[in-house]
């Protein structure tokens, strides 16, 4: 069953008559809005034109409908155009996490900030230990991203014990860029640092984990990071 029916807004008209220009905003601060749709609080949306008119789509729409697209002329099917939408996102996800990181080594002095990058260029996400430094850096950077752009790796026992052996100041700069499920989860461990909430429901169903954050969130950047990815970048360092 679909828990939240939406449809499309007025004067969308037919979908397969918009085409993606490949233009991708990922905005940090999360609030961008679907034109396709109506859903708001967005990070990722796709730009679309239709004649004269362009919207800005969520990544719903963006697996929902059959949009297609153009590149260097060749006329691209709804399902190679989605794919390539996909192909964009991952690799302006992983620039605005590099671009984060490059600020940041550039505005605090740290050697073990180079074994961020070397990590994050390897795996595209960090573990624990490396979240921890480099939260604590962005902090004394004042980098105003949410933290929560980066993915960090919990599913293994190794990093779960990392987590757990990090200091309490420490634990509660990663807790920010955790899920609920990987909250839960550590939470479930004794993991959970101090000043966080957790609450569990007695009775015959399955204990049920909840948890409120109490440390204070960096704080998000309120303007649109929006990169034109139609020119190829082979990314030579
Ligand atoms: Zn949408």
């Amino acid at each position: 069953m679909v828990q939240n029916r939406y449809t499309l807004c007025d004067g969308v008209g037919n979908p397969q008559d918009w085409s993606y220009t490949w233009q991708i905003s990922d905005d940090v601060s999360l609030s961008s809005d679907c034109g396709f749709c109506g859903r708001n609080t967005l990070r990722f949306t796709y730009e679309v034109t239709h004649g004269p008119e362009t919207r800005w789509i969520c990544q719903h729409c963006v697996s929902r409908y059959p949009v297609g697209g153009e590149i260097d002329g060749d006329v691209m099917g709804p399902k190679a155009a989605r794919a390539y939408a996909h192909g964009l996102t991952a690799r302006l996800k992983q620039q605005t996490c590099s671009e984060v990181i490059r600020r940041v080594q550039a505005a605090v002095p740290d050697a073990t900030l180079e074994e961020v990058v070397v990590y994050f260029d390897r795996n595209l996400q960090l573990s624990p230990l490396h979240a921890a430094k480099l939260f604590a850096a962005m902090v004394q950077a004042g980098e105003e991203t949410n933290a929560g752009v980066f993915e960090i790796q919990t599913r293994s026992n190794a990093h779960q014990q990392e987590f757990g052996a990090l200091p309490d100041s420490e634990r509660t700069l990663v807790w920010i860029a955790l899920s609920p499920q990987q909250r839960r989860r550590l939470a479930s461990l004794g993991f959970a640092p101090e000043g966080t909430l957790v609450r569990r429901n007695s009775g015959r169903k399955p204990p049920r984990v909840e948890i409120q954050l109490a440390a204070p969130r960096i704080p998000v950047l309120s303007e649109v990071a929006a990169i034109d990815l139609t020119v190829k970048d082979d990314g030579n360092q």
